[in-house]
């Protein structure tokens, strides 16, 4: 054991603040199609080469009329007008509205020529080619204008718009087929430990199956980036930094275990040799044991071997740190304002992130320990619960943060 090594723990705070200026925005670019095109970031204006939509259109079922031959037309005096045509979707009508005449036509068919105004059919009655109408519509009524969604020209996704169902719509109403989008940042995830074997593997006494890679990917996966998961590696200080060398081809490399200060814990030893250290301990529970430093360029993050640690941390650090280099929108957890189940209490030094399960409408203390990833897997969300202060009691209000 070798405690000396954590003389400079800082806090959560500052090891934000540290990550996030170690977060570069990626500025390369890759084009994809459009069904591909949900959660990136748009990397140039995308402006429409078309009006959307296409032509003048009908807003609603009913009729295509004129409106002078309207003026005056109400329920009590309504006007007679000869139906010449029906206009379905997709058709385009030969005819020229004239005087005293309409046209049957549904929602989203092409406004005749001659017509100026669309009557909803309920305010209609019909038979055979007569149509008796109960309004005066105003000019342009239920008309979608050509342009009138989009006009040639005009910007339909800008750069740095995140690219969700609805601008992915505005660029299928456009015709596009692929859009420029930047590259995801490539996140290598590299487990450390002699007693880590992938699931699928037969479990030798002693071992257990690698936990942290999954959630590990899992987080970088909603949040912008693209895993690179890498074989597990031992604890030796050669391994290690022969593994973070060539993990730091990628954009990021997190790590998990072997941060801490037991005597199998290298990653410092193997970082000190290859790399430089920004910080190494952070004030809060779980996750104290973290390091963060880089390989080259590459920021390294040394997480916590302690599943719930390590995945406590990817909330809390590599979300934000990863949003900002991959150019995406800050993340917006869900949070909700409940009464807590039993009384938590703070820790004098450690800003603590612990887990609570939501059971009718009160937040249960759901953490057991670092080790147990229920910790996590049975709980909904967690409360903060800042060092030094007076914890909550049972029935105190708190911020349930969503995970
Ligand atoms: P360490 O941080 O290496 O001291 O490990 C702390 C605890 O986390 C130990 O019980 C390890 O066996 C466990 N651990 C380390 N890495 C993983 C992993 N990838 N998946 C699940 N548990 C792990
Ligand atoms: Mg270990």
């Amino acid at each position: 054991m070798r405690p000396d090594l954590f003389r400079h723990i800082i806090t959560f705070d500052d090891a934000l603040r540290q990550v996030i200026a170690g977060a570069t925005p990626v500025t390369g670019v890759e084009t994809v199609q459009i069904a591909d095109a949900c959660g990136r970031v748009a990397a140039a204006d995308v402006l429409a080469s078309m009006d959307v939509p296409p032509f003048d259109r009908a807003a609603m079922d009913g009729y295509a009329v004129r409106v002078a031959d309207l003026r005056g037309a109400s329920t009590e005096t309504p006007v007679s007008l000869t139906c010449v045509d029906r206009i379905f979707t997709g058709d385009v009508s030969t005819r020229v509205i004239g005087v005293g005449e309409c046209a049957e036509i549904g929602t989203g068919a092409p406004l005749p020529a001659g017509a100026d105004a669309v009557v909803m059919v309920e305010r209609t009655s019909s038979s055979g080619t007569c149509v008796l109408v109960r309004e005066a519509p105003r000019p342009g009524q239920n008309i979608g204008r050509r342009g009138g969604d989009i006009a040639a020209g005009q910007t339909a996704v800008r750069t740095g718009d995140f690219i969700g169902p609805a601008r992915a719509g505005a660029l299928a109403a456009v015709g596009a087929t692929s859009v420029a989008v930047y590259r995801q940042p490539r996140v290598a995830i590299l487990s450390t430990g002699h007693e880590v074997v992938q699931p699928g593997q037969p479990l030798p006494p002693g071992r257990i199956y690698d936990v942290n890679a999954t959630t590990l990917a899992a987080i970088v996966q909603q949040h912008g980036g693209r895993p690179v998961p890498l074989a597990a590696v031992d604890d030796s200080i050669d391994a290690l930094a022969a593994s973070l060398a060539h993990a730091a081809t990628c954009d990021v490399v997190v790590t998990s275990g072997g941060s801490s200060v037991g005597g199998r814990d290298l990653l410092l030893d193997a970082l000190q040799c290859c790399g430089t250290i920004v910080f190494h301990g952070i004030a809060v529970k779980p996750g104290k044991p973290t390091l963060f430093g880089h390989v080259g360029d590459t920021p390294i993050f040394g997480m916590p071997g302690n599943p719930t640690s390590c995945l406590s941390n990817a909330y809390i650090l590599l979300i934000p740190f990863l949003r900002t280099m991959a150019r995406l929108p800050e993340w917006q957890p869900v949070r909700h304002t409940l009464p807590l189940g039993r009384a938590v209490a703070a820790l004098a030094d450690r800003h603590q992130f612990y887990t609570v399960r939501i059971v009718d409408g009160v937040a249960e203390p759901a953490f057991k320990s670092s080790g147990d990833i229920t910790s996590m897997a049975a709980a909904d969300g967690y409360i903060e619960v800042p060092a030094g202060g007076v914890g909550y009691a049972e029935g105190d209000l708190v911020t349930v943060v969503r995970i």
